[in-house]
């Protein structure tokens, strides 16, 4: 068992694992201390190397960096972990977004743990916490599921399952099933289950579509739905 390190230095320190949030479309939502410890970590592991390499362009940052993706993550954890415990210094980034929130590095946060190294969050852009905190819908409560299954059946099941949750159900879904989905939640739950639908958040084209289910869904049949969708539905008992 570690004890945390104190935060807030914006160089990375030996032995440390940082767990760095980077934008879901808008560069500038970059925080100063991501932007600080992505070019001083000794090791930058990245799921996708052109995407993350990309980033850093724009950032002017030159790094090498080292591939942690959902089919090397395994292997990758552990030597991640171990360099960490020979005194290296090693941040995580993802394509998008928070790593580890249905994306990989839980892996390497739980390896690194397990061996009492220090594991240190750099927290910032997120589409979950993005979506909430604008939809308007509550937020005392939630429950985020991530991706659901590509499956209608799935999916059926899923809101069945939660009919009667009390508190806000979060989940993220892709541009080729949100009508399909959002159709599902109007027959399943009922035209007046108020829910919010939110594309392509810090990007040119935000939107959200919050409302009665039955309305949300006649308003996304005549949308543009190309790009990226979170969907959050309220517990049956709240209303507009
Ligand atoms: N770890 C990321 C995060 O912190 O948001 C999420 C990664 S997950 C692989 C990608 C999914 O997150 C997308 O398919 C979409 O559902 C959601 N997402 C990511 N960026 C988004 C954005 N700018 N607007 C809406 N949803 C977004």
């Amino acid at each position: 068992m570690s004890d945390s390190p104190v935060p807030g230095s914006l160089v990375a320190l030996p032995g440390h694992l940082y767990v760095i949030a980077t934008p879901i479309g808008n560069l500038n939502d970059l925080t100063d201390r991501a932007r600080a410890l992505l070019g001083s970590v000794d090791i930058l592991a990245c799921e996708d190397t052109r995407t993350t390499g990309a980033m850093l362009n724009r950032l002017s940052l030159r790094r090498d960096l080292v591939a942690y993706h959902e089919h090397n993550e395994v292997e990758a954890a552990e030597r991640l972990a171990e360099l960490i415990s020979q005194g290296r210094s090693v941040g995580l980034v993802s394509d998008a977004g928070t790593p580890a929130l249905s994306d990989p590095g839980f892996r390497v946060v739980r390896a690194c743990r397990r061996r009492g190294l220090p594991v240190v969050p750099i927290p910032g852009p997120c589409a979950l916490t993005a979506a909430l905190c604008a939809a308007g819908l509550p937020t005392h409560g939630f429950l985020f599921v991530g991706f659901l299954p590509p499956k209608s059946s799935a999916r059926i099941a899923f809101l069945e399952k939660y009919r009667t949750f009390e508190f806000t159900l979060a989940l993220y879904e892709s541009c080729h099933r949100i009508a399909k989905f959002a159709d599902e939640i109007a027959e399943l739950l009922g035209p007046d289950r108020v829910v919010c639908i939110a594309k392509e958040l810090t990007k040119l084209h935000e939107t959200f579509w919050v409302g009665r289910s039955a309305d949300v869904r006649d308003r996304l049949a005549k949308a543009n739905l190309k790009g990226e969708f979170v969907v959050l539905i309220a517990s049956e008992s709240y209303t507009l």
